[in-house]
């Protein structure tokens, strides 16, 4: 279900917000706004002013003159804009410059004291803030900062999913895993905007992501757009020219909003039964290596594979407890003789080997 919000900026369609990962300088950022203006989907102008590194030392964005420039190009093309804050003085500052809407960015929504500071330091001034999710796959997380925000008294929030850090080699930069922003849309009436420019990380992947976020119903994207990509200061990587970004834009198949709120929800299900998939897989597995070790035993000790008696026992005890929980005698059926004929098999192997 998704409601749309008044405050929401262009209601009927999707909100973009694009610009640079980070203001570099007056005439980056300036000649950005004035290619994205053209973009009639561009509602927002977004720009980094300071910038969460992993290592000291790299570029750290340019602070307040940087607000300055920002404000110019919102004056000059009309753009509102947009700016991650991490602490209470970036608050202060990106309202003394007229920032229309900010964001937390994933490394802060990971700590709660920052998340609280910055709800404090808004505390009645109701101006839209959206929350990214926290690097970590991790929900309540990501709805704690929501609730902080909503007790702090604002109403204009919205969630942007950017992706998750994982373990596990990856085409992505940060891994997607689509069921959890679902899911918190599901429990918060919150609009839901993919940036899918940090989920990438690259270029290649942009379009059939944001097809993607498109077709699980997104409401609206954040795309990192700079004039010269290759020369980006931050995320070279993954930026687009506004002339890119107008390609992508114009390349994506919008799907009528019912039908993308029914494939938001079967994506949430189907996440649901691919970790129940995978936890039988796991029990599967387990039980051919506890079964193994059976057949080992009747090995050494001169036992047959199949003992009848026992197997109809196991059967019919299954069917009942299957009957108890709503499962038909011929699925249990079905699904354990196949079970037991594998064990069976993997037995008569071990019996074989010599
Ligand atoms: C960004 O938007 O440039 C950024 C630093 O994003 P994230 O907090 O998602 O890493
Ligand atoms: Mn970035």
């Amino acid at each position: 279900m998704i409601t749309m919000h008044s405050w929401f900026a262009n209601p009927q369609n999707l909100l973009v917000i694009a610009g640079p990962c980070s203001v570099e300088s007056e005439d980056q950022i300036m000649s950005t706004a004035r290619a994205l203006v053209q973009i009639p989907e561009v509602s927002l102008l977004r720009g980094g002013i300071w910038k969460p590194r992993t290592r000291p030392d790299a570029f750290e964005g340019r602070g307040e003159e940087g607000l300055a420039w920002l404000r110019q190009a919102k004056h000059e093309t009309g753009l509102p804009t947009a700016t991650e804050v991490a602490t209470p003085a970036h608050v202060e500052l990106a309202l003394k410059y007229d920032v229309d809407v900010l964001w937390l960015g994933a490394r802060t929504v990971v700590n709660p004291f920052s998340v609280q500071q910055l709800a404090d330091a808004l505390k009645g001034i109701d101006i839209p803030v959206f929350i990214k999710n926290p690097v970590s796959p991790d929900l309540n997380l990501w709805l704690g900062a929501f609730e902080r925000f909503q007790k702090a008294g604002l109403t204009k929030l919205a969630a942007i999913h950017r992706g998750f850090s994982y373990y596990k080699e990856s085409p992505y930069r940060n891994f997607p895993m689509w069921e959890i922003p679902i899911e918190l849309t599901q429990r918060l009436n919150v609009p839901l905007i993919t940036d899918v420019s940090h989920i990438c990380g690259n270029r290649d992947l942009l379009q059939a992501t944001a097809q993607k976020a498109l077709d699980l119903a997104t409401d609206g994207f954040m795309i990192e757009s700079h004039i010269h990509p290759d020369e980006a200061l931050t995320d070279a990587k993954q930026q687009i020219t506004p002339d890119a970004l107008k390609e992508l834009l114009s390349s994506l198949t919008f799907r009528a909003k019912k039908s993308g709120d029914v494939e938001r929800d079967l994506a949430g299900l189907r996440g649901e039964i691919d970790d129940i998939d995978a936890e039988l897989l796991q029990l599967l597995a387990r039980r051919m290596e506890v079964s193994a070790q059976i057949g080992a035993y009747k090995k050494r000790n001169n036992v047959t594979v199949v003992q009848m008696d026992r197997w109809k026992k196991i059967l019919s005890d299954h069917q009942a407890t299957g009957e108890d929980l709503g499962l038909s005698p011929d699925l249990i059926a079905e699904v354990f003789e196949a079970i037991h004929q594998a064990s069976i098999r993997r037995q008569s192997e071990i019996m074989d080997e010599n």
